[in-house]
């Protein structure tokens, strides 16, 4: 299946500035989004409204990447959308606050996160630049994490619970919680754009392969995302579809990986619990 998002990744190893923006699904919509990377294997990305000159982020994990971005598009953050505690989320939310004076919201049920002027929690749904954000909470890596999910745009940030081609280490979670968070994921219009928090493409679809080595198109989806690499291009965002198709975490249902694990007869949250542990030892 031809992605043509795929084709506007921009060079990982070049700087905030020189990378195209990326869009998401809508035609129709206002939003514009900058991806742009951080830190060793990070993505951040800024959310502008040409409407309303508005501009959000997600997560804050180095302050300095994520205002030089602003700065490289000219534009000023109104929103930090915090996803969850880890310090390669939230390391720079101070200085950035204090910088922008942006409105930071995060986690109702945190761990530890300092400077949140809102505070947000499962169903919750608020407002950017005209557009719904609506607050999916997906307890696993951590406890706190929540994504937002605009359903105008089709777009929706993962922070580390679901991947492109993976899934968050279980840190604060157990399999069935993550079970059930990335279940939530799972039932959003398949043509849903997903941004996740960090480039572990490459890694991931090695282990997908060792999992479900039949797949045709997970096979054809290692090869894409090997010459992307090579290119030194991002593989985020992805498609829902395509995670759906591809990812051994949201595919523990499948005959192939069930008999390939031999475990036919086990419940889902059994087969995504061994997946999880043996890409934990892989
Ligand atoms: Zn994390
Ligand atoms: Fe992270």
């Amino acid at each position: 299946m031809h992605n043509p998002r795929r084709n506007r990744g921009h060079q990982w190893k070049t700087p905030a500035p020189g990378n195209p923006t990326t869009k998401g699904n809508n035609p129709m919509a206002e939003l514009e989004y900058y991806q742009f990377p951080y830190m060793s294997d990070n993505y951040g990305v800024l959310i502008h409204s040409t409407t309303t000159g508005e501009t959000a982020a997600i997560d804050a994990g180095d302050g300095s990447a994520l205002l030089e971005a602003l700065t490289h598009k000219g534009w000023q953050l109104t929103d930090l959308f915090i996803t969850h505690h880890h310090a390669d989320h939230t390391a720079g939310l101070a200085e950035v606050k204090a910088a922008t004076s942006c409105k930071v919201t995060g986690p109702k049920h945190h761990s530890n996160i300092e400077g949140l002027d809102r505070e947000v929690s499962e169903g919750d749904v608020l407002q950017f630049a005209g557009c719904d954000v609506q607050v999916i909470h997906t307890p696993g890596h951590t406890a706190d994490m929540l994504n937002y999910y605009l359903p105008s745009e089709s777009v929706v940030f993962t922070g580390d619970t679901l991947f492109a081609l993976g899934c968050g280490r279980l840190f604060e979670s157990d399999a069935d919680t993550m079970w059930n968070s990335l279940s939530k994921l799972m039932v959003l219009p398949q043509n849903t754009t997903v941004y996740c928090s960090h480039e572990y493409t490459e890694a991931n679809a090695k282990f997908a392969l060792s999992v479900d080595p039949e797949n045709p198109e997970l096979r054809s989806r290692a090869k894409a995302i090997k010459q992307l690499r090579a290119e030194g291009k991002a593989t985020v965002p992805s498609l829902l579809a395509e995670e759906l198709a591809t990812n051994p975490f949201l595919r523990v249902d499948d005959q192939g990986i069930r008999e390939h694990l031999n475990m036919l007869a086990s419940s889902d949250v059994e087969v995504f619990a061994e997946i999880r542990k043996r890409k934990d030892n892989f």
